[in-house]
């Protein structure tokens, strides 16, 4: 019989280059802490800071603060000149054949791409703009690795280096960067990773129209509340949801509970940070699911692009090959995500292809009509982005056809766009598998 796999699906939450200015960074340990640091933000009091000697308030706070000013974590690539050699360096094929699973294939990338938009402060030199860090990552797209969803709500302020946690507030930028993407680069999501690992019920909502799967959830046991920034629940709030490495399907009330909405959550621990890092218990755990159950587990792990990435997938990869030595009747995997959700939620290849979706466009005089030719939509309805003429991206909620006529309309005309005005209309969709079906029409 053929062993279980664990799969490793390696997310990166790709936000491109960053900087923290010294004064920044001493501010939000301050406000990490709960304890002002009352210290002149220089190099020499940060490597006080940094010193074995130097004890912050108490040895529990010390103890955090090591954390975070551990000189890796503070280690950003601040250009894009220092992202692109890092990048230079390990998607070559040299470098990910020195890690090999059980199946002699090497590392593989699920880059979950950010654009910086809708902020008027910048502190840490990010590079905004619709698509910017995307084409830096389409550019470099090879079949091993995959492109994926990550999205930042936008603080009231309008500061992009501010945490903010609903997708409604910024329903502008959020739709703005579906359309471009589908229209300008060709690309429809499939796989979610939560910002700031965040969901609240209107990303839940959302995300269930259009994408079917989502490796966001952070549930540990006695989850780490010690930061200040993070008690009651506040970012990446996962409490009660699965931490045994099962994937689940979310309440539509709680993203946390499981519950009867269509998309599959899987859990990915995070590589080297503060909190909710993925250790040799966690790895044990996921192998030992796949013993027991005798079927493939998907385990998610999570860091930036704006580290140096080659340090945490050395250790994590040293870490997996001691656990994976210790479970001989458990196979491991390098797997891009899709592959990864399709086969733990054991979708059989054959049914994946045979229900793959397709539907075709037709436009008659003002009118077009989305016709279903296979398979089923993930959601409820297709996502429609519109150029016009005059350069604005656009996007609608379809009318339904009749029940069971798997068809969708839109009109143009003065109370939508006039067909006239109309440069490139896109529609796409996903299906439960995974697959995605593109369909555009240029005048
Ligand atoms: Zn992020």
């Amino acid at each position: 019989m053929a062993k279980p796999t664990v799969h490793i699906v390696h997310h990166i939450d790709t936000e491109g280059p960053m900087c923290e200015p010294l004064d920044e960074l001493f501010e939000r340990i301050g406000s990490i802490l709960g304890h002002p640091l009352n210290l002149e933000p220089n190099k020499e009091n940060l490597k006080k800071l940094q010193s074995p000697g130097f004890v912050f308030v108490d040895a529990k706070t010390d103890a955090l603060l090591k954390r975070i000013v551990d000189p890796q974590l503070l280690n950003f690539k601040k250009d894009r000149e220092e992202v692109e050699e890092m990048l230079d360096r390990i998607m070559t094929p040299e470098y990910r054949s020195r890690f090999q699973d059980s199946f002699g294939q090497g590392w593989v990338y699920n880059w979950h791409v950010l654009d910086h938009v809708g902020f008027e402060a910048n502190p840490r030199s990010r590079i905004l703009g619709y698509g910017a860090i995307f084409d830096i990552y389409q550019k470099r797209l090879t079949d091993r690795d995959s492109l994926q969803w990550h999205f930042h709500p936008v603080h009231f302020d309008r500061a992009a280096h501010i945490s903010a946690i609903s997708y409604l507030n910024c329903a502008y930028e959020l739709q703005q960067v579906m359309c471009r993407r589908l229209i300008d680069h060709h690309w429809f999501p499939v796989v979610s990773r939560a910002g700031f690992h965040t969901v609240r019920p209107d990303s839940n909502w959302w995300l269930e129209q259009w994408l079917p799967f989502d490796a966001s959830n952070q549930a540990m046991a006695g989850d780490n509340t010690n930061f200040k920034d993070n008690i009651d629940g506040r970012f990446g709030d996962w409490r009660g949801a699965p931490d045994d490495w099962s994937l689940y399907h979310p309440d539509w009330k709680d993203w946390r509970k499981k519950g009867t909405m269509n998309r599959t959550i899987s859990r990915c621990l995070n590589m080297n940070t503060r909190l909710r890092n993925i250790d040799s218990h966690e790895l044990t755990r996921a192998f030992h699911l796949a013993e027991t159950t005798g079927r493939d587990v998907y385990v998610g792990i999570t860091n930036h692009d704006f580290r140096e990435m080659s340090v945490e997938i050395e250790d994590f990869y040293a870490m997996l090959q001691a656990v994976a030595a210790q479970k001989q009747n458990v196979d491991f995997a390098f797997s891009k995500t899709v592959d990864a959700f399709r086969k733990c939620c054991g979708f059989a290849e054959g049914e994946i292809q045979k229900n793959k979706i397709e539907f075709s466009l037709h436009l008659t005089d003002n009118a077009l009509k989305v016709q279903l030719t296979n398979g089923a939509l993930f959601g409820p309805q297709p996502f429609i982005a519109l150029l016009t003429n005059d350069g604005r991206y656009l996007t609608d909620n379809f009318n339904f056809g009749e029940i069971g006529s798997n068809a969708f309309y839109y009109t143009f005309d003065h109370l939508t766009v006039p067909l006239e005005n109309v440069k490139t209309i896109a529609v796409a969709s996903n299906d439960r598998y995974g697959n995605t079906c593109i369909q555009r029409i240029d005048f």
